[in-house]
């Protein structure tokens, strides 16, 4: 069996994959080695196959004795880790949650359910490097599946609502204790007072010293963030900048298509959400667009485009922990025949991150 070195199993991606792979009984296909970065010397999971100790993520000489290594640490162990290893001679597999690799000619950006073909082309080329790409994006081609596959999209939109754990554990926790000190500051009940009056004492709350803001920087709870990521070129976010260079890639398209979008961080704790305006290349009737989404794959749920089914189905909370991808808000636009609104989500901890990266690792096993 091979030996798989687990880097960053502890965070909010590893989480989710070390949950999937239990569910799937992946641990019975491999030899499991858990790393850490902050603990090494401490108990590691109980799928561990060495000595239920962790081992240290930066020694050079044992992550080389691994034939294969998982990732989801984040990029800046990739940035550090990955150029010594390979400079060391390691001929294996690196499989990553982060970044830092997704550019490179050398890896290979899995999301199979749509870029089967691309990742069998990256094997048969003798890649090693193989990427979960960007969560929104991932989702986006997830919830849209043969539209994209089938070359019909002439540019598109994605206007995106991304939950707080999407930036990680101490993110996710800082949104709640935002949401505790908020509620807090009417501890004496929101029906004795006026409403007024409490949106005033919200308000103040915010500029408080001890306001827990350390990670995100502001405020996510009753408010949201325009802007995610650090700021590229042509008044891009990092974010929003990926949509276009990771889709295209993914999809393997050399005739690249334009993918621009706002990118929002909102108060929702899981699931991230994305409103499409999308140019077809041509007029498809609304049915036959319904009929291919829904048979994309079989990880796609169509929400019919009315009230009471979009309230209770297309929503974070409905769908956190699914891995069933919802897709609604289907209906041609008034500018034109071409022209599409969709709104799509999905737990971007399962598509969007750990699940293309189990499922690629389930491959190169056998
Ligand atoms: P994360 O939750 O911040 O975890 C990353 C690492 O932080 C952990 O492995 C752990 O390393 C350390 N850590 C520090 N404090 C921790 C705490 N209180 N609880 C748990 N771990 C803690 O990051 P992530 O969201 O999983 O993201 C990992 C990578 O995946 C990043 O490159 C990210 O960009 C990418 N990604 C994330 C998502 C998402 O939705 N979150 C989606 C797609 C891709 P040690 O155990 O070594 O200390």
């Amino acid at each position: 069996m091979m030996d798989v070195g687990l880097v960053g199993w502890r965070g909010m991606v590893g989480t989710v994959l070390l949950q999937r792979m239990r569910e799937e009984d992946d641990f019975k296909h491999l030899n499991a080695h858990f790393y850490s970065t902050s603990n090494p010397g401490g108990e590691a999971p109980k799928e561990d196959s060495d000595k239920g100790i962790l081992k240290d993520a930066f020694d050079i000489k044992t992550l080389s004795k691994m034939d294969m290594i998982l990732t989801c640490q984040g990029g800046d162990y990739t940035q550090k880790v990955y150029p010594e290893l390979r400079k060391a001679g390691w001929k294996g597999n690196w499989i990553d949650a982060a970044s830092t690799l997704r550019g490179e000619d050398s890896s290979v950006l899995v999301l199979d359910p749509i870029n089967s073909n691309q990742i069998e082309k990256g094997l048969s080329e003798g890649k090693k490097d193989f990427v979960g790409a960007n969560c929104t994006v991932s989702l986006m081609l997830m919830g849209l599946g043969d539209l994209f596959k089938k070359d019909l999209i002439e540019w598109t939109t994605a206007m995106t609502y991304q939950a707080a754990s999407g930036a990680g554990v101490s993110h996710m926790k800082e949104l709640l204790k935002q949401m505790n000190f908020l509620s807090g500051k009417v501890h004496d009940g929101i029906d004795k007072r006026n409403i007024f009056d409490i949106d005033q004492l919200i308000n103040q709350a915010f500029l408080e010293k001890d306001f827990p803001q350390e990670f995100f920087g502001h405020p996510l709870a009753a408010n949201l963030l325009p802007w995610i990521d650090t700021e590229v070129e042509k008044g891009q976010s990092r974010e929003e900048a990926k949509a276009y260079l990771e889709t295209n890639k993914i999809l393997g398209f050399k005739n690249k298509i334009p993918v621009d979008s706002t990118c929002v961080r909102v108060g929702a704790l899981r699931c991230h959400s994305q409103a499409l305006t999308i140019k077809l290349k041509k007029n498809i009737p609304i049915d036959e667009i319904e009929d291919m989404i829904k048979n994309s794959h079989e990880w796609i749920t169509l929400v019919p485009n009315k009230k009471e089914e979009t309230l209770k189905e297309l929503t974070p909370v409905n769908v956190s922990g699914k891995l069933q991808i919802y897709t609604g808000r289907v209906r041609k636009m008034l500018m034109g025949d071409e022209y599409l609104n969709a709104f799509t989500l999905g737990d971007q901890l399962l598509w969007g991150a750990a699940e293309p990266l189990r499922r690629i690792l389930r491959k190169l096993l056998f």
